[in-house]
């Protein structure tokens, strides 16, 4: 009879399957509620709890979640039973941009100019206190850049709030940045602390493309900069688990975009060039294990999106230290389906691993 603790997750999608794959090799074993069946649901058997709460609750050890959209108010109810990490106040903050703006700023973290709007002639004050260009969103449930316009001259404001407006609104300043980066870290229930390299990612339409692990370039000033933000945020809410901190690099520093508290597509790589990925990570955290380190195993490694067609990635297993992940889900343009890891020795190498691996694509 098996004895291991059973994480249950909260979404069964591709997230919570990596989750999976990483914890059994801990012993663990897993459950996945969902309220609708999502992609992946049918291939997790009887795992799988749609819509059973009360069964879900009582065959797990701990609770995580994979979607920041997740309802504060089922965590809430999970919670009165068995502990699910991260915090619930980690979720509520990141689930509205105006509240984790106004959190990183608490903490000295800077972030673009921001106002939230709730009217026509709210977003005209806001525009007239921030300037434009400016972009603007919704506060809530905005992913991979839905639900968003950037207004660049006052003839944009009307049309932005007819398509995306009659609801609660953020404007936020525009933000001159020279390149996205991203920093994860793991928190442990004790307060320790692994951090992952800071990566540099790309994104097209609004979806992340490619990331590059260490990001080029960073100076150990950078790397100070986005590990005391990520911590004094994670210390600040409590945190258990892996925590992702979206940054601008900007002439005047990093400046914060959003969080994400969960295990990040721009984490990814971490499973075939961190020392510990960033899923076994957040199980060690729900679990009370020691975390592992997060350091890089290679000197340089990347992750390709596998988005709306998986393209010819049979031939990609030929090229090497590539690693093809699929998540089983079906082909629909704009999904992510599933990534390609490369690791090499130089950033010349995994260059032209990276443009090999494109080349495969649609
Ligand atoms: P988000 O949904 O906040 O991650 O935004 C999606 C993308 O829009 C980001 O990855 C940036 O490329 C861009 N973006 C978001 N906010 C700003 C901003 N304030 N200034 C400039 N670009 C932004």
């Amino acid at each position: 009879m098996s004895v291991g603790p059973v994480i249950g997750v909260i979404g069964a999608g591709q997230l919570g399957r990596m989750l999976a794959l990483a914890g059994t090799r801990l012993g663990a074993r897993f459950a996945f509620y969902e309220d609708v069946p999502s992609s992946t649901s049918q291939t997790l058997g009887a795992l799988y709890h749609q819509d059973q709460l009360d069964a879900f609750i009582d065959a797990v050890d701990v609770v995580t979640f994979e979607s920041e959209n997740t309802p504060v108010a089922l965590v809430e109810r999970i919670v009165a039973r068995k502990p699910v990490f991260p915090p619930a106040k980690a979720l509520h903050t990141a689930q509205h941009r105006g509240r984790e703006k106004t959190l990183f700023r608490s903490l000295g973290i800077q972030t673009a100019p921001f106002a939230l709007v709730n009217s026509l002639a709210e977003l005209h004050d806001a525009v007239n206190a921030i300037g434009l260009p400016a972009v603007l969103k919704t506060t809530t449930e905005g992913y991979d850049g839905k639900g968003q316009a950037v207004l660049r001259c006052q003839d944009d404001v009307d049309a932005a709030w007819q398509r995306i407006g009659n609801r609660e609104l953020i404007l936020e300043g525009f933000v001159s940045f020279s390149r996205e980066l991203s920093i994860i870290a793991a928190r442990s229930a004790s307060g320790d602390v692994a951090f992952y390299p800071l990566v540099e990612n790309a994104h097209v339409d609004g979806i992340l493309r490619l990331t590059v692990a260490p990001a080029p370039n960073v100076s150990h000033e950078l790397t100070h900069q986005a590990q005391a933000a990520i911590q004094s945020v994670m210390r600040e809410l409590d945190y258990v688990g892996i925590l992702a901190l979206e940054l601008f690099d900007t002439d005047k520093g990093l400046v914060a975009n959003e969080m994400a508290p969960r295990v990040h597509n721009s984490g990814h790589w971490s499973q075939d060039g961190a020392w510990t990925d960033q899923f076994e990570n957040h199980c060690r955290a729900l679990l009370g294990l020691p975390l592992g380190d997060a350091g890089m195993e290679v000197p340089v490694a990347a992750m390709i999106n596998l988005i709306g067609d998986l393209g010819d990635w049979q031939s990609a297993l030929k090229i090497p230290h590539a690693a093809v992940h699929l998540y089983d889900k079906a082909p629909r343009a704009g999904r992510k389906l599933g990534h390609i890891n490369v690791t090499a020795s130089s950033f010349v190498e995994l260059q032209q691993r990276i443009e090999a691996i494109r080349a495969l694509q649609p």
